[in-house]
């Protein structure tokens, strides 16, 4: 358990110490109709991580109520997930579609109790009759009907007799509520359509604040844990559950801000758009930020869940930098792989004086690591070393191999420069240079200074391999769409080469190329003849300096109110308008947190308010 408390576990202890539950009980709820994202791996941190640590349980439920959109394959993405983050459901999945029966009876029950009805306003009707916020709503002359007709309209609704849109059926609450979500909320639709599990069985289908409640308190659920936007509907839940009678031990609903990440869209309906466009390779392509893609990516399910950890848990909708999940998947690899080397953009080099050949042992780990294991490099008169270490007229601060500065080769000696071939054009082919005996690393009694050390691979026993680099998928800090995609979020090197103890048969492998960033054996391309190799994160955080330079000037700019998991505390006005906004003003406190923290938005909501 992390040290500090956040605000749900102190409510979970609260009500086991004041024996309103003898036992927790969460769920992770998601629609199975997307592959899910780094959003929801907090959400199944969060709940899961509070049933473990207060010795309860937590159940793995597909809400599962839209028979349009959802897929035995997302049911399968999910459970993935869930377990590759190292959760345990228990003995089975629960899915809402199992409880269509009991939903229905209750459904009866509220009709036969007066409190419900069937409605046959069309959809804009509905909206009209609803009112404004300033405004009561009215309510729709089918509310009149007899309880024996709405029995009968509900049940022929059930058997399919009516066309989709013709009837709904809906609570009856109260068209002047101030919330707005109260006034007489639809409980039932029309649809047509084939479920994915319940088949044909069914032509109404429940909608969210009907099945939730009722799904939490048939599992038997403590307590439900949502994001922020259900705020309003929690009088709802309140509803439901109180109008049925089922208040022994019932759940409460308690909202937690939803993470957003700035660099990323987290949405699955804009997700499944850069699937279907063909924008990516699928929901696991290494870019997209689905748990399915981090895992392919080479992402560890520990830096997911530091992550979701540091992150915290807060009452008010904010953005994290993207940078923060990158710094914990390279500090989860820090300590945890070995460094090899690869050569991006190979040159060659022929090292004149150099006779035969002979096998360099080098550590694969640092002496600050507190980890073991070394591999035997080949070297040899021909090697490549990178493109880039190269420089004919280097500017002051280039510290690697040039025309009169001498350069380590890694773990091996020091060379230097002796001619430069070039072809017609004059694009540099190969280097010609000479090694000093005496300099061997370890061993080195040559007295020369050099600036750096280099990676290198020897020409003969090197592996060709291909690399995926990857970018931001975004270009934009805070994207909107699919306008805003980075063009350039992948590059593909064919013809990189490693040493030999880069080529494993091991799964899941994982190495970090030296000066070049993380690397992770690409789990379903990777074959022996053709390794494949995915970049998960580089060294360090390139992006800021790179960020400058293209940052366009007229997009605006997302207001960060959470930096490094902490969340800004308001200030004392902010936080009396915050009060104010929540209290007399009835405002939902992800609404009211917005305008509080902006002075402009806030004056001009009030100013908008006295007219
Ligand atoms: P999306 O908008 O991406 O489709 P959703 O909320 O519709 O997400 P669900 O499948 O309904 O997706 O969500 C399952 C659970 O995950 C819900 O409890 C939801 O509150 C939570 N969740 C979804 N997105 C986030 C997020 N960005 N941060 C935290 N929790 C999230
Ligand atoms: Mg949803």
């Amino acid at each position: 358990m992390s040290e500090s408390k956040d605000f749900l576990r102190t409510i979970v202890e609260e009500d086991l110490k004041s024996g309103k539950y003898k036992e927790v009980h969460t769920r992770f709820p998601p629609e199975p109709n997307g592959f899910p994202h780094i959003g929801h791996a907090k959400s199944i941190c969060i709940n899961f991580g509070i049933a473990d640590d207060y010795h309860g349980r937590c159940n793995l439920r597909m809400d599962d109520t839209n028979p349009t959109t959802e897929d035995t394959k997302y049911v399968e993405a999910l459970k993935d997930a869930v377990e590759w983050l190292g959760f345990d459901w228990g003995a089975n999945v629960h899915f809402t579609s199992d409880y269509f029966p009991k939903l229905y009876a209750y459904a009866v029950e509220l009709i036969k109790m007066g409190k419900a009805y069937v409605d046959s306003l069309s959809e804009d009707e509905i909206r009209e009759y609803r009112g404004t916020v300033t405004q009561a709503g009215k309510r729709s002359q089918y509310a009149q009907r007899s309880v024996e007709e709405n029995l009968n309209l509900f049940e022929r609704m059930k058997n399919g007799e009516f066309k989709e849109g013709e009837h709904v059926l809906r609570a009856k609450i109260d068209m002047s509520a101030a919330n707005m979500k109260m006034r007489d909320p639809l409980l039932y639709r029309i649809r047509h359509a084939h479920h994915y599990r319940a088949g044909n069985a069914w032509h109404v289908y429940p909608m969210y604040d009907f099945a939730h409640c009722l799904s939490d308190y048939i599992e038997g659920i403590t307590h439900s844990i949502c994001t922020l936007e259900f705020e309003n509907n929690r009088d709802i839940y309140d509803w439901v559950l109180d109008t049925l009678g089922l208040t022994l031990e019932r759940p409460y609903q308690h909202e937690f801000a939803r993470l957003g990440i700035n660099y990323t869209v987290m949405s699955k309906r804009k997700l499944l758009e850069l699937v279907e466009k063909g924008l990516v390779s699928g929901w696991d392509d290494p870019r997209m930020p689905t748990i399915a893609g981090y895992r392919r990516r080479g992402y560890t399910p520990e830096s997911i869940l530091n992550f979701c950890d540091q992150i915290g848990i807060a009452k008010a909708n904010s953005m994290v930098d993207v940078a923060q999940l990158e710094f914990t998947i390279r500090d989860d690899l820090n300590t945890k792989v070995p460094r090899v080397m690869c050569v991006l953009d190979p040159l060659k080099v022929t090292i004149e004086n150099y006779e035969g050949s002979e096998e360099i042992e080098a550590p694969y780990y640092p002496h600050d690591v507190p980890k073991e294991g070394s591999r035997k490099i080949p070297f040899s008169k021909e090697i490549y070393i990178d493109r880039d270490d190269f420089m004919e007229n280097p500017p002051t601060d280039y510290f690697r191999l040039t025309l009169d500065q001498p350069v380590r080769l890694r773990h091996a000696y020091i060379i230097s420069c002796k001619e430069v071939i070039k072809d017609a054009k004059g694009h540099i082919t190969e280097i010609i240079a000479t090694y000093h005996p005496d300099s061997k690393s370890g061993s080195d009694t040559s007295g020369i200074k050099v600036k750096s050390a280099i990676q290198w691979v020897d020409a003969h026993e090197a592996k060709r391999v291909e690399v995926r680099l990857y970018d931001r998928l975004f270009k934009d800090e805070a994207p909107e769409g699919l306008e805003d995609i980075n063009p350039d979020s992948l590059k593909v090197i064919k013809n990189a080469l490693v040493e030999p103890a880069v080529i494993t048969d091991k799964p899941d492998e994982r190495f970090q190329f030296e000066r070049e960033g993380y690397f992770y054996a690409d789990p379903i391309d990777y074959t022996d003849a053709a390794p494949v190799f995915n970049k998960i994160v580089g060294l360090k955080d390139s992006w800021g300096k790179k960020k400058e330079a293209v940052k366009p000037a007229l997009k605006p700019q997302v207001k960060k109110v959470q930096i490094e998991g902490e969340v800004i505390p308001m200030n004392v006005s902010e936080q009396a308008l915050f009060n104010t906004y929540t209290g007399e003003f009835g405002l939902n406190s992800e609404v009211a947190n917005t305008l509080a923290r902006d002075k402009r938005l806030s004056d001009f909501y009030e100013e908008a308010l006295s007219h």
